[in-house]
């Protein structure tokens, strides 16, 4: 799988490189589908360490959609219930969205009721980077990954044991990868 993706991850920046044109995945009537591989799904080479990627806002806007790159770069919240992911209950990963790093399992997945993927903690707690955030007249704690830097979401103490935590989640800032496919 990392090497599809490496190959699917080349084509679009070839193509990007030569043509300035986004690729699209055959419904160019919509106009602007990125031709985005099913998922991403790319683990670090070495359990628990994660090399900070560097990228632009013109790779980002490139690969995803625009309410993908509002969530992950703009820190967006999409709509509640608004996600398919909500109702996956599938064993298997979710990986950022941006970059494919697996960030949750399904193992750790709860109905928080909120309409937002939650989960009560991270596969690694080097995969997630958290910093406070004091906008909106609130002090919440962000989420985002450790390895693109992409907004996750928020995470909250008054989730379920075992840890007590909510991982409040974008489901538009995740892939969901079958545990088949892992
Ligand atoms: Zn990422």
């Amino acid at each position: 799988m990392r090497i599809l993706f490496s190959l699917a991850l080349l084509f679009v920046l070839a193509c990007n490189s030569t043509s300035q044109t986004p690729v699209t995945n055959g419904d160019e009537a919509a106009g602007v589908t990125p031709n985005l591989p099913e998922y991403r799904y790319d683990p670090p080479a070495r359990e628990g360490e994660v090399e900070r990627m560097d990228t632009t806002t013109e790779y980002w806007k490139n690969i995803l959609t625009d309410q993908e790159y509002h969530i992950l770069w703009e820190d967006g919240t999409e709509p509640s219930f608004s996600s398919p992911l909500n109702d996956v209950k599938a064993a298997g990963v979710f990986a950022c969205r941006a970059c494919g790093l697996p960030l949750f399992s399904s193992s750790t997945k709860f109905e928080s009721g909120t309409g937002w993927p939650s989960f009560y903690e991270p596969i690694n707690s080097a995969y997630v980077q958290q910093d406070v955030d004091r906008r909106y007249g609130m002090e919440r704690v962000e989420v985002s990954c450790a390895r693109c830097g992409g907004h996750q979401g928020h995470v909250f103490p008054d989730g379920p044991d075992p840890t007590g935590l909510r991982y409040c989640i974008n489901g538009a800032a995740l892939n969901f990868v079958p545990e088949a496919d892992l």
